[in-house]
């Protein structure tokens, strides 16, 4: 096929939209039904309506072919899970007596039965249900959902296309279940499960599709030669069915590297791939591969996972560049959409020169049409739209919000000495010991404290306009008095004021910076029925005034211990919030960074002798493939080190992140230059210290001991058990006695038994050290 004639069979297609609906129907729906309000019935039917809706949404946007099944009651990869039949056998009995019931028992357990683990869909925020297989597992397909949501959108007249989770990936996330070695390979069970894969393809084919796409995100991850060998193995086994609709294969979140080839070869008669940020390398790589003659490529040049209007002119250029690599060229936003917010025009309190720049799932559907559209009818027929997004573009290069002269001035102007303490760590740890004089093992917490339903309750009195701002501020003092006194009673070393006045660890700091915008509606899924609201990184960023001084202040002045001042880290507020995409996060973070130092300096005048820092998000925005790494951890570190290095040798930087699985960044910890660092590590019984330890980490660690994560309160004797095997791998002088992470979520029984067993354990150990 030429170029001509490829342009002109171009189409506009998604691969999946946000399920929850304009005022989030679908959480309300599914949390009635777990009540007890919401019937079964109800709920499907408010499923139904949402699933209508969007694809009308795709349709009058302009999309000419939409997804079916990637709407889903809780998670796409447990409803791969159940379209394979790999229900755990703890879930079988809940799933056969009633199949609703069973697959919300696997999402949130139940009293007898724990759930599946859940865990981070590779670099977004959302989190999936992690499979769970081993070498017994028996595979059967069950395409009832699948074929239902196709008959469904078939039955409206849609032109649709099943979008379901490719058997690679599949087996790539999962995991071994209880009581199989760890060291099993799920992928093992390829050969089991492509039988199981050809009926769910042959039931949709049956159904009506005449095409399906798998989707293989894992794919654009570092493969190992038997990854590559079994995703060359499933699509020339699935390829080679007779009965089955065309195969669309899509990989998106970074470039495929080594699988692009592979699949390019495959018998398959569509790939999808990403062509925005690092996997536009996907490009020169596609053409080194030959194209893909003979294969219908779908081009997602809208960004996805981002809320910013398109370049679309830019996608254009590069679209055009594709026509000749394949036979036809469809174009697609290069991910699911359910990593956006619905809709932008819900965003009426957005100052209208900025909603310009906005687009979610709703907006990027147009523009994908858009572009379809342009390469269909060539750019003429779509002048107006191209002029009005370069003078969108332009106001937005040009606006004040994203170019403001002092930022900019003050971020050319830091140097790599900013980015470093004046003094190294062993004068700093002097200077530090002397001011402080803290025992031995000393005992702190990560920062939050209960979050109890009446600080809820004053925040939305505040909103409602119930109470004013004084009564309000007096409801927080009146909580942190009863923080500082409850752990000067406990004898905890170094206080904390306890976080009170913070809905949210990155929210709390955005709504106080320039630049930083927020969302009403702007929800996004995280995980089953919570939606998050992450902030906008709109412009650049400045800090007006003290964010949390006062508070500080006010904790400072009811005790004469340490209190610990406390902010979010600038690593963590890019990774929380809808980054800027007009320049790199390098730039942003040290803007971030500028303003938090800024607030630390101000925390050490206000007399802050120990100020933490926390980034939790450290690791889990690191680069799917590890030669891109490198690179962010330096950014990455640089932006904590600038944040962190405006202060004295006496005043005493900690940073806490809360994980087990540090491998990766061991070596960025160090980049740190903390003083102190607070980590999880009581379910792993301290094998973080055994790591830190092992590539010599000089400096002080606590590895928490107190798993925060259930109401279990930990015995004296447990803590002392977990502090002991701490200390085989790090020495006591270096040592701190912690939870693993903040107590917001916690009550407050559990929270005074746990941390009065904490400093008991510590008092005992420190004993056991004098004798
Ligand atoms: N200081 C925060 C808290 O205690 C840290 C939370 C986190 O790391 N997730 O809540
Ligand atoms: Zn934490």
């Amino acid at each position: 096929m030429t170029a001509k004639s490829a342009a002109a069979a171009t189409r506009a297609t998604v691969y999946g939209y946000p399920r929850q609906g304009r005022n989030r129907q679908l959480k309300k729906a599914i949390e009635g039904y777990w009540k007890g309000t919401v019937t079964a019935d109800a709920l499907h039917t408010t499923a139904a309506v949402l699933r209508r809706e969007n694809w009308q949404q795709l349709v009058d946007a302009g999309v000419n072919e939409v997804p079916t099944g990637d709407f889903s009651l809780y998670d796409h990869v447990l409803d791969a899970t159940v379209a394979v039949g790999a229900i755990p056998p703890r879930h079988r009995a809940a799933y056969e007596a009633d199949p609703l019931d069973g697959y919300f028992a696997m999402a949130r357990g139940t009293q007898e039965v724990a759930p599946l683990e859940m865990t981070k869909w590779f670099d977004t925020n959302y989190h999936y249900l992690v499979p769970e297989l081993g070498p017994d597992t028996a595979f059967a397909a069950d395409s009832a959902k699948q074929v239902g949501d196709l008959r469904e959108a078939l039955a409206l007249g849609h032109d649709a296309r099943p979008v379901l989770l490719g058997p690679v990936t599949y087996l790539l996330l999962a995991k071994p279940a209880p009581g199989v070695a760890p060291d099993f390979q799920p992928l093992t069970l390829l050969d089991r499960l492509l039988p199981v894969y050809a009926e769910l393809l042959a039931d949709l084919r049956a159904a009506g599709a005449e095409w399906v796409q798998l989707d293989e995100p894992a794919l654009a991850q570092d493969c190992t030669p038997a990854d590559l060998n079994a995703a060359a193995r499933a699509y020339r086994e699935l390829g080679a069915l007779t009965d089955r609709p065309k195969l669309l294969v899509a990989g998106y979140f970074d470039r495929l590297g080594g699988a692009l080839p592979v699949l390019a070869k495959a018998p398959i008669e569509g790939l999808a791939l990403d062509f925005t940020g690092r996997a536009a390398a996907n490009l020169d790589d596609l053409a080194a591969a030959g194209g893909l003659p003979g294969k219908r490529l779908v081009a997602g040049v809208v960004d996805g996972r981002n809320i910013w209007i398109n370049n679309l002119g830019a996608s254009l250029a590069t679209l055009a560049t594709l026509l000749g690599l394949a036979d036809s060229v469809d174009v697609a936003p290069s991910c699911s959409l359910l990593h956006v917010p619905l809709d932008a025009t819900a965003e009426r309190e957005v100052d209208p020169q900025i909603a310009r720049w906005l687009a979610f799932a709703r907006q990027k559907a147009t523009e994908t049409a858009l572009l379809a559209r342009g390469l269909r009818e060539g750019a003429g027929a779509i002048v107006a739209e191209l002029a009005a997004n370069r003078a969108d573009l332009a106001s937005r290069a040009a606006s004040p919000i994203t170019r403001d002269p002092a930022v900019r001035a003050r971020t050319a102007a830091v140097t790599e000495a900013d980015a470093r303490r004046a003094q190294p760590y062993a004068d700093r740890v002097e200077a530090q010991r002397a001011r402080l004089g803290l025992p031995l093992l000393p005992t702190t917490t990560i920062g939050s404290f209960p979050q109890t339903a009446d600080l809820r309750a004053a925040r939305a009195d505040l909103t409602a306009g119930r109470i004013d701002q004084d009564a309000y501020q007096e409801r927080m003092a009146a909580e942190i008095r009863e923080v500082i006194a409850f752990q000067e009673k406990a004898g905890l070393d170094v206080l904390v004021h306890g976080e009170p006045e913070r809905n949210d660890m990155v929210q709390y700091f955005a709504e106080q910076l320039t630049g930083y915008l927020a969302t009403r509606h702007g929800w996004v899924q995280s995980y089953g029925t919570r939606y998050v609201r992450p902030p906008v990184l709109a412009g650049d960023i400045s800090r007006p005034h003290p964010m949390t001084v006062e508070w500080f202040r006010y904790a400072q002045g009811l005790t004469d211990r340490p209190v610990k001042g406390m902010l979010t880290g600038p690593v963590t507020m890019l990774a929380w919030s809808f980054v800027r995409d007009d320049q790199p996060l390098a730039e942003t973070a040290r803007q971030v960074a500028l303003a938090l130092r800024d607030e630390v300096v101000d925390l050490e005048a206000a007399g802050g002798a120990v100020i933490q820092v926390d980034e939790p998000a450290l690791r889990e925005t690191l680069p799917l493939r590890a030669a891109d790494r490198p690179a962010y951890l330096d950014w990455a570190t640089e932006a904590f080190r600038l944040t962190t290095s405006g202060v004295r040798a006496d005043t005493q930087i900690h940073t806490h992140m809360c994980y087990a699985e540090f491998g990766d960044i061991l070596s960025a910890i160090e980049e740190l230059d903390a003083d102190v660092i607070s980590l999880e590590a009581a379910r792993s019984r301290m094998q973080v210290a055994g790591e830190l330890a092992g590539v010599g980490y000089p400096r002080e660690v606590g590895p928490g001991v107190w798993d925060i994560h259930s109401p279990r309160v930990p015995s004296t004797e447990e803590a002392v058990r977990l502090l002991r095997a701490g200390l085989e791998a790090i020495p006591a002088e270096r040592f701190w006695v912690n939870p693993d992470c903040g107590l917001k979520t916690r009550g407050w029984p559990e929270t005074q038994a746990s941390l009065e067993h904490l400093v008991a354990a510590a008092r005992q150990v420190r004993a056991g050290l004098a004798d």
